[in-house]
């Protein structure tokens, strides 16, 4: 299972990562994160990376927010329940 955060959508609600602690983490602002995420996101706050994503979004390379990362089986059943739990749609689940 592959799990694809909107980070746009979500409401900093909290609900994620009381169903599946192991997979679901939060930002500074309580934005949903997965865990692991942390250093790669305290880069992105360093001048130089923003100023690579600046030129990544003027010429629309750049991806949106949205995060995605594979599931490992044995946390499956709590990222789904996640998924399907989460008010605002933040959370997409898929299989490939
Ligand atoms: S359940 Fe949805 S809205 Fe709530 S923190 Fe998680 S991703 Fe955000």
């Amino acid at each position: 299972m592959r799990v694809k955060i909107i980070s746009e959508r979500c409401i900093a609600c909290g609900l994620c990562h009381l169903e599946a602690p192991h997979i679901f983490d939060y930002d500074d602002a309580g934005i949903v994160r997965f865990y692991g995420s942390s250093v790669k996101q305290k880069l992105e706050q360093t001048e130089l990376l923003s100023s690579v994503k600046q030129k990544l979004e003027q010429t629309e390379l750049a991806e949106t927010n949205e995060l995605e990362q594979e599931i490992p089986p044995a946390e499956e059943k709590q990222a789904g329940s996640a998924v399907k739990k989460c008010p605002t749609a933040a959370l997409k689940a898929s299989n490939h």
